[in-house]
């Protein structure tokens, strides 16, 4: 078995079919007069805007008309309109270059560029660059793009890496799977396979080597798991797999739209974790409650420099007006950490989890916190806005940033510039600190929200993203659920809301759990939102509180999670045979 990243769910069973590396060759030609040049790539530029929207258009209509998912390929429409990208390619054929040689030298010119940033959304910007080099410099020489729009049925799709325009123009209906060696969770074809529902691994290093055309292959694009030439046996188990899992997103479809509620019809807030308008759009047209957490670094991290008030204005007023009636929920720049952006002038540190981190450093760079505040306040005009901050770990910390937003108020009042003069400021309770103050902090907090992927992290002292200590890593620690049930009885002492942003809200074990605890709202990925709400549905308040009762009595994160997923399992097996489901 090979692993990669599991980038778009589902079981994929097929034949290999291998894409080379596309990369088109420019002919080496006498280049013509400058002006003639000039007007080659101007053709070729009109050529691909009309191909891309054509493209843009097919997708559409597979996706549907709400889909905004060809907005992937508008990015490239953009990329070629941007004023500094066709300067340099002017000035390459003024300088004596073919119209092919300039867009070849140009576009490698952006590329090394976004690959030195080493950032995961930069590196995308790689993609989409590349990808149009090769489409525009095979439309000035005439050459053909790889035609993936006939395929034999059940093709595993092997390449390198995946552009945005072949991903967009493949013959889906018989795709079975897609394997590439680079690309990750947020590459765009990962983001076009998830809405075209085909399974996909990611960043599989050396699978082009390995394989060969019609090989067997087996791909399970949930765990990222590959299996080349699998047995007869391995296959039996991945057929089962599939139907299991075609069934169970069938089943999903069903609970769209619906209001959350617990098995024996209690309410349950159900919101998401966005990290843009995308996001955002996916959640509302699921039914989410609203936005439990709005991750606006990965905005500040698309840019190559600090984004203006104004440009942050127009993001937040956005994902206001998209969630219309619902509460939305930003929280402020969380950088530091694994988060590094580059403009930003954070230095190395020994102990970047512990170090200038989140409101930290925020509260260092107060320009910086007050662009953001006054934009999120200015935008809270146009919806539910709600402001939370990361990694607080002293009362000290709550009192200066509410200081700076009322400073802030004060100012816009004298200006008369609207906001929301109720606007909610929450604290997110993920240090272990915070927990074990949460009685003073909900003093001072409008709502709280627990971030379990950094509470586990700190209570545990284990960096969440060290492979050598990552068996020490679980919220189901002993420690960990006492820290959120505390986090939680606090907060309904002094009578705020307590949510959960963490990805601990959308663990099918953790569910009973925090229904026992009295968690008030789950806020989990758009992805998982039907899932969590099928989970919740299953639980009665007696049941989840006997299963809670017998968990809490336990002394290690073995016991924990073994009686977890062996009841979960039974009771599962048990509704499937009761709806009459053959198992083997
Ligand atoms: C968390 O820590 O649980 C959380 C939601 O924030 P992030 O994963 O962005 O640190
Ligand atoms: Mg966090």
């Amino acid at each position: 078995m090979l692993k990669g990243i599991g980038t778009s769910g589902g079981i994929g069973i097929g034949h290999v079919l291998l894409i080379e590396d596309f990369n088109a060759e420019v002919i080496d030609r006498q280049p013509e007069t400058p002006d003639i040049e000039r007007k080659r790539f101007l053709e070729a530029k009109d050529t691909f805007v009309s191909s891309t929207k054509e493209i843009a258009a097919n997708l559409k209509e597979k996706l549907g008309a709400g889909d905004k998912t060809a907005l992937v390929l508008q990015n490239q429409i953009y990329l070629i309109n941007d004023q500094e990208l066709e300067s340099g390619i002017t000035e390459g054929i003024n300088n004596g270059l073919s119209a092919e040689n300039a867009v070849d030298a140009t576009c490698r010119m952006y590329a090394d560029i976004f690959r030195s940033m080493d950032s995961e959304v930069m590196n995308q910007r790689v993609a989409d660059i590349e990808d149009l080099r090769n489409r525009i410099v095979n439309i000035l020489g005439g050459g053909q793009c790889t035609d993936l729009s006939s395929l034999p049925p059940d093709t595993i799709i092997v390449a390198s890496e995946l552009h945005p325009s072949i991903t967009a123009t493949m013959d889906t209906e018989h795709v079975a799977g897609i394997i590439a060696e680079k690309g990750g969770e947020t590459s765009h074809a990962a983001i076009l396979a998830r809405a075209l529902e085909i399974p996909a691994v990611l960043s599989l290093k050396g699978i082009c080597s390995r394989v060969k055309d019609n090989d067997p292959v087996i791909i399970d694009g949930e765990y990222g798991e590959v299996f080349l030439n699998p047995s007869g046996k391995t296959l039996k188990i991945y057929e089962k797999k599939r139907r299991i899992y075609a069934e169970r997103n069938e089943e999903l479809k069903r609970y769209i739209d619906k209001a959350t509620l617990t098995g024996d019809g209690s309410k349950v807030c159900l919101a998401a974790n966005i990290g843009g308008d995308k996001d955002c759009s996916k959640a509302m047209s699921l039914g989410a409650d609203g936005v439990g957490l709005f991750r606006t670094e990965f905005f500040f991290l698309e840019g190559v420099s600090m984004p203006t008030e104004e440009q942050q204005f127009e993001v937040y007023k956005k994902a206001a007006v998209l969630s219309k009636d619902k509460f939305i929920t930003i929280r402020t720049l969380d950088i530091g950490g694994d988060k590094d952006i580059p403009y930003m002038g954070l230095v190395k540190e020994n102990n970047p989890f512990l170090g200038y981190r989140a409101i930290r450093y925020c509260l260092g760079r107060v320009d910086v916190f007050i662009t953001q505040l006054r934009a999120i306040l200015r935008a809270s005009a146009y919806g539910k806005i709600r402001i939370m901050l990361p990694l607080i770990t002293t009362v000290e910390e709550v009192q200066t940033a509410r200081k700076i937003i009322s400073d802030i108020c004060k100012d816009l009042d004298r200006k008369e510039i609207p906001y929301d003069k109720n606007i909610q400021v929450g604290v997110m309770v993920e240090t272990p600190s915070a927990s074990l103050i949460a009685d003073l902090l909900a003093k001072r907090a409008d709502f709280f929200s627990i971030g379990t992927n950094d509470l586990t992290q700190y209570t545990l002292a284990v960096d969440r993203g060290n492979e050598n200590v990552s068996y020490l890593y679980s919220v189901y620690n002993p420690s960990v659920l006492r820290s959120i049930r505390n986090i939680i009885a606090c907060g309904k002492e002094a009578g705020i809301e307590v949510g959960m942003c963490g990805e601990a809200a959308a663990s099918p074990g953790m569910i009973p759990l925090l229904l026992s605890f009295g968690l008030d709202e789950f806020s989990v990925s758009p992805s998982k939102i039907l899932e969590t709400r099928k989970n919740i549905a299953s639980w009665t308040k007696e049941e989840a509180d006997k299963v809670t009762g017998t968990v809490m009595a336990m002394e290690s994160e073995k016991e924990v999670s073994g009686y977890l997923s062996d009841y979960i399992a039974a009771r599962e097996e048990l509704r499937r045979k009761k709806e009459g489901k053959a198992d083997g």
